[in-house]
């Protein structure tokens, strides 16, 4: 026998249970089913991949024995069963990401009812089961190995060894703590209690749940078995809906949505799908796996299907139950199956009309979706060029009109004014620096709107998406920015001609910073900005790429300079006058790190530009 020590994180885990505070304590006999059920499926996947292996399919279920003196519960499966490696990986550690996360927030969140709903949010599977348990014994044999007993009280260590008589499957063995109501602890050995917590939690599952009789005799199927997206839709309960959704998303929470699709025809499949109400904290990690399964005839045949949903809507959970697919079916021959292709197209479809049918009929929900999903969603602006226009209809954006509120942009180009003809934005790391940019100014002077665009993604599809409604994207802070009149536009040819001089000192003078030196027409009250050309990579860009580990040639911007400003006239009444330019160059150099830093850029060389505003301040005195 060993004896190993529970992973830091899973040991901090295990003493939020012990102790815990949650009422809900019914939840670990969902915990344990849930498992249960999903080592049967596992299972039967497993004699579909491997014709040799050997092994008892004939009877697949779980039962649930309890011994009221000796006040144990036990819920056994015949499904997949767990090698000692698998025991030692699965049920000591906690792969979870965002556990660290998770413990943190809890630790930081000093009242009761915040914690809770932390819990809930987290989910904590197996481990449940120490909120009414003192000792947990688990027997487990996997199909291709030897049988493994773990037992712990939860106390920081467990042991495990050899048990060459463990039968195919799992049985966990809760020894249970003393019946304590105040406590929220009732008798989870009396046969009424479990199957009323199973018919609450448990009642879809399609593997029969039996309870074991008191008096030895025949066990009782406690669970209907129903498969609920096979039932009418009239039928199924929203609680129905929200314990199924628990199942196969492993979140605590209730849906948000629950769409229901019905293929009838020559391809025929029923689809039960969610949209959570709160992001899984790995949405943008990269193994994240897609939530939804697939089904062949009510029979499991794998998880995680990504033929069914694309990248972009890897949040959507649920089922897919195919009736004329083969239960051998690979993911090679669904790659290749122009049905599935079919159906896909029509799923992406329904979820997409979904969020558009919840932002016209309950924008607080539309919100919080937008909210958590908003910036996955926004990844189909790239990816699904069919749906383009159907996505940019649900999309909302932070914009210059309100601070709050998010718009549409169908809300943008509504409130457009009669001159303008372009939809204005800018991207940025925050809003705040985006709001102090300089490029905001004239814009802001001539009342026009701009959508504040501030996630990573935004960068990219803004390069890839040219218009919505006939209206161009347009970025402040890139190309020329045309707000003028026809009389605006010839008095700033006049200019132009007037700063020639000056424009071209400078542009070979900062050459080493810039691409060019030019007036601009997007400044009030800065005496300078620096802008991007129309298709060059945007600061915040080179960073990602570089970040990711790309190479990037550094692309230089342009300096623009606001012709009002009397920093500027200055500069070029001392330029036509100067017979030395030599400081004159310094201003120059001081004026392009003034215009990086508003926009929240890093200059090039810090030091130096300490010491030229230096040397100018004290000129000054
Ligand atoms: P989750 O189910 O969300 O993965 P759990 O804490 O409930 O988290 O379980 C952890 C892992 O332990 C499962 O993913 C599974 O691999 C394994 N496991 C738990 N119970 C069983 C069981 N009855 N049979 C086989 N494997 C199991
Ligand atoms: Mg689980």
């Amino acid at each position: 026998m060993e004896t190993l020590a529970f992973q830091s994180e899973a040991r901090q885990l295990l003493q939020l249970m012990i102790h815990s505070i949650y009422s809900n304590k019914d939840t670990f006999l969902r915990e344990l089913v849930s498992n249960a059920s999903d080592a049967l499926d596992k299972l039967k996947l497993e004699t579909y991949r491997d014709k040799d292996l050997v092994v008892d399919t004939s009877d697949l279920h779980v039962a649930i024995e309890v011994d009221r003196e000796r006040r144990t519960l036990t819920v056994r499966d015949n499904g997949i069963g767990m090698t000692r490696e698998d025991v030692i990986g699965l049920i000591g550690t906690i792969a979870k990401s965002g556990t660290a996360e998770f413990l943190q927030q809890l630790k930081e969140s000093k009242d009761a009812a915040a914690s809770q709903d932390l819990i809930g949010q987290f989910g904590i599977g197996f481990y449940s089961t120490f909120m009414v348990a003192d000792k947990v014994t688990l027997l487990t044999r996997h199909p291709r190995a030897e049988g493994v007993r773990w037992e712990s009280a939860g106390e920081g260590t467990y042991t495990v060894e050899d048990a060459p008589d463990a039968p195919q499957g799992t049985s966990v063995t809760l020894h249970l703590k003393p019946v304590d109501e105040e406590d929220h602890l009732p008798d989870y050995t009396a046969p009424a209690k479990i199957t009323e917590i199973v018919k609450r939690y448990a009642d879809f599952i399609t593997w029969p749940i039996r309870l074991a009789a008191e008096d030895g005799g025949e066990p009782t199927t406690i669970n209907s078995r129903k498969a609920l997206w096979a039932r009418p839709a009239s039928e199924v309960t929203e609680d129905e809906y929200a314990e199924f959704y628990r199942h196969v998303s492993h979140d605590w929470n209730k849906p948000l949505e629950t769409i229901r699709i019905q293929a009838e025809g020559a391809f025929e499949y029923q689809a039960l799908l969610f949209l959570p109400e709160q992001a899984p904290m790995d949405l943008f990690m990269r193994e994240r796996k897609r939530g939804v399964q697939l089904y062949v005839k009510r029979v499991f045949i794998m998880d995680d299907c990504e033929e069914l949903m694309p990248e972009y809507l890897r949040f959507v959970k649920g089922v897919v139950d195919a009736q004329d697919l083969s239960l051998n079916v690979s993911r090679e021959i669904l790659q290749q199956d122009r049905q599935i292709q079919l159906m896909r197209r029509r799923l992406v479809k329904k979820v997409l009309a979904t969020v558009r049918t919840m932002a016209a009929d309950r924008p607080e929900d539309y919100r919080k979706f937008w909210r958590e999903f908003g910036a996955a969603v926004k990844e189909g602006l790239l990816s699904d060029t069919e749906n383009r226009d159907t996505i940019l209809g649900i999309a909302s954006f932070a914009s210059t009109h309100d601070a709050e509120e998010p718009t549409t942009l169908a809300g943008y180009v509504e409130r457009m004014k009669d001159d303008q003809r372009h939809i204005y934005y800018m991207t940025g790391d925050s809003r705040a620096t985006i709001e102090h940019s300089p490029h905001l100014e004239a814009l802001r002077a001539k009342g026009y709107e701009v959508l504040v665009l501030t996630d990573p993604i935004d960068e990219m599809w803004v390069d890839a998406v040219p218009s919505f409604q006939g209206k161009e994207f347009q970025s402040i802070a890139k190309g020329q920015v045309d707000l003028g009149t026809e009389e605006e536009k010839s008095a700033a040819e006049e200019r132009e001609k007037e700063f020639a001089g000056l424009l071209e000192w400078m542009t070979t003078t900062l050459a080493d910073h810039v691409k060019q030196v030019r007036l601009s027409t997007r400044l009030t009250t800065s005496p300078a900005c620096v802008v991007g050309d129309s298709f060059d990579l945007t600061p915040t860009l080179e960073k990602m790429y570089r970040a990711m580990g790309q190479e990037v040639p550094h692309v230089k911007r342009i300096l623009e300079l606001n012709p009002e400003h009397p920093l500027v006239t200055g500069l070029r009444t001392a330029f036509e006058g100067a017979e030395d330019r030599g400081p004159l160059a310094e201003t120059a150099e001081l004026l392009h790190g003034m215009a990086v830093l508003a926009e929240g850029g890093d200059l090039p060389d810090p030091a130096r530009f300490a010491r030229l505003l230096s040397d100018q301040l004290q000129r000054s005195l």
